[in-house]
């Protein structure tokens, strides 16, 4: 049975419909996923605060019992997408999949929300018929304009959005892709859809599919970014109330298991694909307490077998570093214990965190080139979802000798 957390208040009602909730999973007290450090002092200092979920009974929400001040977790934000060919491929799936369903062609105008540094509209851009990204870094949106992609360096809500249509037209395509999530209030930033979308245009909404992170015990999908984790029904019950419906759906792989969300005011012509219906019934069989549970059993086992194979490698002399300092990475090696002691170094191309250490586990963050000049026998992948990707690249480097290790849905040394 699962029972509610002893150390937590009583469990919250749902944000959405106010439903009653059941605990899914306490992880702890955890520190800030992106909160790198200077030192590896400053890293045990780290703050901490509580991170665990609970899932609506009614309209099956997973959301964040516990909420970390927004200027705390966004004052620092360095999070730069990746020039990644598997990134790039996903971008050409996703443009396929709309054109191909007719939502989206050369006359579209297209908006881009939580646009970073322009990937997704620099790769649209000779298929559509305009292009505009929004960012509230200023760092980054500066980046994305430097680089040709018209980006407005502000938060999306119903007056910006509404100053969008006013100075640039309405769009026939609002594209939102791994930050719905990331509002302790979704109607904020989606009362902003119905003043600049067009009456046919989509909506198009992209993250990790919750039941894929159920499913393969992806618990480092969780952080306190992340104050959302949605399936069909908990996006639909979020749309209902801005007049809208998902009328088509696109999983993917990428990132293990994401979901695209296609949207449509209700007035629209197009009717839901049999996908959503499809989905939608999936969805209702595995909402059950066994399923919920798995998942714990399975994070659990996993836990016991890699930390296991971590102390085992140690004993025997072998060395262990990690490969990508994501927020994923914190929360996996942060749950794990598996601090600098276990795994001294982290692997990351991102320069503004090379050099410095991930919180709470004090790891040090190394750049590829070092990491080519003295490669350990083990990585461990913590971003396991670029595997294949990585694992490409360290071989190009002419080490042929270190091995990897995948931490999800289950222990695999390769
Ligand atoms: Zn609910």
């Amino acid at each position: 049975m699962i029972e509610a957390f002893p150390d937590t208040e009583a469990v919250h009602q749902c944000c959405i419909c106010k439903g009653s909730t059941f605990p899914l999973i306490d992880l702890g007290r955890q520190p800030l996923a992106n909160g790198v450090t200077a030192s590896a002092a400053a890293a045990d200092a780290a703050p901490a605060f509580p991170l665990d979920v609970i899932v609506c009974r009614e309209c099956s929400l997973a959301q964040l019992n516990h909420r970390v001040d927004e200027n705390l977790l966004y004052s620092e934000y360095n999070y730069i997408t990746p020039d990644s060919s598997d990134l790039t491929r996903h971008y050409g799936q996703i443009k396929d999949f709309l054109s191909n369903c007719g939502f989206l062609g050369s006359e579209s105008r297209v908006l881009d929300i939580g646009s970073n540094i322009g990937r997704l509209l620099e790769y649209l851009k000779p298929h559509v018929a305009s292009i505009l990204g929004i960012d509230p870094a200023q760092n980054i949106a500066r980046m994305a304009n430097e680089s040709g992609i018209p980006t407005l360096a502000t938060f999306f809500n119903k007056t910006t959005a509404r100053k969008i249509r006013e100075e640039h037209g309405e769009v026939d395509a609002v594209f939102i892709r791994h930050c719905f999530a990331h509002n302790p209030d979704p109607s904020v930033m989606s009362a902003g859809f119905p003043e600049v979308l067009s009456k046919e245009g989509i909506l198009v909404i992209e993250n990790a599919y919750f039941l894929d992170t159920v499913e393969r015990g992806e618990f480092d999908q969780i952080y306190h970014e992340h104050m959302y984790y949605y399936n069909v029904r908990s996006i639909s019950r979020i749309l209902k109330n801005l007049g809208m419906r998902v009328v088509d759906l696109y999983h993917s792989d990428v990132h293990g298991g994401t979901m695209v969300f296609v949207a449509k005011f209700n007035g629209s012509s197009t009717p839901p694909s049999a996908r959503v219906a499809e989905f939608l019934e999936k969805e209702k069989a595995m909402h059950t307490e066994a399923f919920y549970e798995d998942f714990l059993t399975r994070i659990a086992s996993n836990r016991t077998e890699l930390i296991s194979l971590v102390n085992q490698l140690q004993a025997e002399g072998k060395t262990v570093h990690a490969y990508g300092a994501s927020a994923k990475a914190t929360v996996l090696l942060n749950y794990y214990g598996l601090t600098r002691e276990k795994i001294p170094c982290i692997v990351d191309s991102t320069i503004t965190k090379q050099g410095k250490f991930v919180p709470g586990t004090g790891n040090q963050i190394i750049s590829e080139e070092e990491a080519a000049g003295n490669p350990p026998d083990y990585y461990l992948l913590t971003i396991w979802n670029y595997k294949d990707e990585i694992i490409r690249t360290v071989r190009a480097t002419g080490n042929s000798t270190t091995r990897f290790i995948v931490p999800h849905p289950a222990v695999e040394v390769l």
